[in-house]
């Protein structure tokens, strides 16, 4: 069902840093703030236009943050029906995260069972 993946919620836990995504198929995924800024798909983090709308970098996946305004976040924005925008502490505000990016970027086992080069 690839494409048709919907968020049926969204929850941001401020405390424990993470924002939780639940799926129309029933899927639950869990992002640590820092994977979502470090996957912050704007012009601006992906090194130009090019870079935008690809799927994530799979060398985020074993990522750790530091706490830092840079991966605190401040606000959620719906983007019409199929994206949020999510808004920084530092500022940074430009990253459209589509829901099919998010999906792919859920870090869950299931999803990511290894970290691999390139997709499957
Ligand atoms: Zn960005
Ligand atoms: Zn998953």
């Amino acid at each position: 069902m690839a494409g048709l993946w919907i968020p049926t919620s969204i929850t941001a836990h401020r405390q424990a840093r993470e924002l939780t995504i639940v799926w129309n198929d029933g899927h639950t995924s869990v992002y640590p703030f820092f994977l979502l800024r470090s996957a912050c798909p704007c012009a601006e983090c992906r090194g130009g236009h090019e870079g935008m709308n690809t799927e994530p970098d799979p060398r985020l996946f074993g990522l750790n943050g530091e706490d830092s305004p840079a991966i605190r976040l401040k606000n959620i924005v719906a983007v019409g029906n199929y994206a949020i925008n999510i808004e920084w502490e530092d500022g940074h505000h430009y990253g459209i995260y589509n829901w099919t990016y998010l999906r792919k970027l859920c870090p869950c086992p299931q999803c990511h069972p290894s970290v691999r080069n390139h997709g499957d």
